[in-house]
């Protein structure tokens, strides 16, 4: 179903030959615009201007990378189902409301048409030019509105149900992006603590060490400060 889906977007976008695009693409991450290439049996360029379209609406996304050998760039695409299905949706959605309006016209308003050149007119048209047609001069027929609004109704049946489809994967990709995205928070998180802590286990090391070679200098001075103390006395000594 989302294949489905996936591939009128594009086909609404560029064409039903770029649609296979998307067999390409699901799935799987950074995919070589050569590989694409090749697969498609488009050149390089028609390629690209296939991926730049779809990356202007956010459809995909793209690394590049640096061929040493060559020196050029190679562009590696990824396809955002999430983002393409907000798209699909929203555009079902825009059809949706056409079509509702439409039928309301229908159900409103009455239309003529010429049997002989098969174009219909509004009735302000039609009044216009006094219920005559400008191309071949016979005279209008009142439009069977019941025919057009059943059809009207049935595309909109079918329409608000594709709606409800694409809303239900839409969502069903918007959470796992936001598990991917919880993830990916609560491992930087647990990076954050155990930082913190390395930093203070390193901080207490410290001095610790700091401590201990204070130690270490303390009694040397006590020591120093005696044999002073001593040498004194004995220099008082002597002098006595
Ligand atoms: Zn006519």
């Amino acid at each position: 179903m989302q294949i489905k889906f996936l591939k009128s977007i594009v086909e609404n976008l560029i064409n039903k030959q770029a649609t296979p695009i998307i067999d390409l693409l699901i799935g799987k991450k950074h995919v070589n615009e050569f590989l694409i290439a090749k697969k498609l049996g488009l050149t390089i360029n028609q390629t690209r201007n296939i991926l730049y379209k779809l990356s202007d609406f956010g459809l995909v996304s793209f690394i590049r990378k640096k061929d040493k050998r060559k020196g050029w760039y190679i562009y590696f695409w990824t396809l955002n189902i999430f983002q393409s299905l907000n798209l699909l949706e929203q555009n079902l959605k825009e059809e949706l409301v056409k079509l509702e309006n439409q039928l309301k016209e229908r159900k409103e308003k009455r239309y003529y048409y010429c049997k002989t050149c098969s174009i219909e007119v509004s009735e302000e048209v039609a009044l216009l030019n006094n219920f005559i047609c400008s191309e071949c001069e016979q005279v209008y027929n009142l439009s069977n509105n019941q025919e057009v609004i059943e059809n009207l109704e049935r595309s909109i049946i079918k329409l608000k149900k594709d709606i409800r489809l694409v809303n239900l994967e839409r969502n069903i990709e918007g959470e796992k992006l936001e598990k991917k995205k919880n993830i990916k928070i609560k491992k930087a998180e647990t990076e954050r603590v155990n930082l913190r802590k390395k930093k203070r286990l390193e901080k207490i090391k410290i001095a610790k060490k700091l401590k201990k070679s204070k130690e270490l200098k303390k009694p040397k001075k006590a020591v120093f400060r005696k044999l002073k103390k001593s040498k004194n006395v004995k220099k008082h000594k002597e002098k006595i």
